[in-house]
């Protein structure tokens, strides 16, 4: 493990800072939460996998002009990145109905969306990250316009990109969440934080079996299990 400075501690990942300007070690701990971390246990094994995914996915922006902040990784747990300013969004594409929006506006899960839905949630934990527009986002600083239309872009792109990467291995890509960063070395906009199961919602297409963060927050099985077979599909893992 490394011996940087600690930086930050976030409920699944811990930054370190980088060994040079500009960079930080995000390192994948085997925390899991769910519910705003009302529920959290410690499942062996986790972050080594999502290091594992995230770094993959992440790859696979790079390799379509997707700007992101990952650099490469550096251990089992571990991957250097460009050091960024945080845009404090999460900004959720949906292919289909599932989690939160089911409830707020009484959708049925699994309705098809005809074209990608992009919302934006404030991260907050003390407010319980609530959905905000465009309006909140621009008077509240949080962003301006010009940008908000290059992170829908790039949100769009990033959908496409993976949606069409887990069909080609039998998987639906349901929804996901992004982060935005502003490089501090050049302040350019770029995919942050991580892409794995933890923040995606994923299913097989035919038996409709779960490969996410759905598994731990209603007790459906082994998630460490599901996720190790993810990375098989994938061809990450043996
Ligand atoms: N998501 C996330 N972090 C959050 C909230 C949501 O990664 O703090 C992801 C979640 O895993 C799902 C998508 O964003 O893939 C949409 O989540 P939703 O709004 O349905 O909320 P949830 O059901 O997770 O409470």
């Amino acid at each position: 493990m490394t011996l940087q400075k600690k930086i930050y501690e976030g409920k699944a990942k811990i930054i370190f800072s980088g060994p040079k300007e500009n960079t930080l070690i995000q390192y994948f701990k085997d925390d899991a939460t769910a519910f705003n971390a009302k529920k959290i246990k410690v499942l062996e094994g986790k972050g080594e996998i999502n290091n594992l995914i995230s770094e993959h996915l992440m790859k696979i922006l790079s390799n379509n002009q997707i700007p992101n902040h990952f650099i490469k990784k550096i251990s089992n747990r571990e991957q250097l990145i460009h050091q960024c300013k945080i845009i404090p969004l999460e900004v959720v594409v949906r292919n289909i109905a599932a989690g939160s929006i089911c409830k707020r506006l009484g959708i049925k899960e699994g309705k098809k969306f005809k074209d990608p839905i992009i919302e934006f949630y404030y991260k907050n934990d003390k407010l319980n990250d609530p959905i905000v527009n465009n309006c909140h986002i621009i008077s509240f600083g949080w962003s301006n316009e010009k940008e908000l239309l290059k992170i829908n872009k790039i949100s769009l792109k990033v959908n496409k990109v993976l949606k069409r990467k887990f069909e080609e291995i039998s998987i639906s890509l349901i929804d996901f969440k992004l982060e935005f960063g502003r490089k501090t070395s050049d302040n350019s906009l770029v995919v942050a934080d991580e892409i794995s199961p933890d923040s995606c919602r994923l299913c097989d297409v035919n038996s409709h079996e779960k490969f996410d963060k759905d598994i731990f927050r209603y007790d459906k099985g082994n998630l460490v299990d599901a996720y190790k077979n993810l990375s098989i599909r994938l061809g990450i893992m043996k």
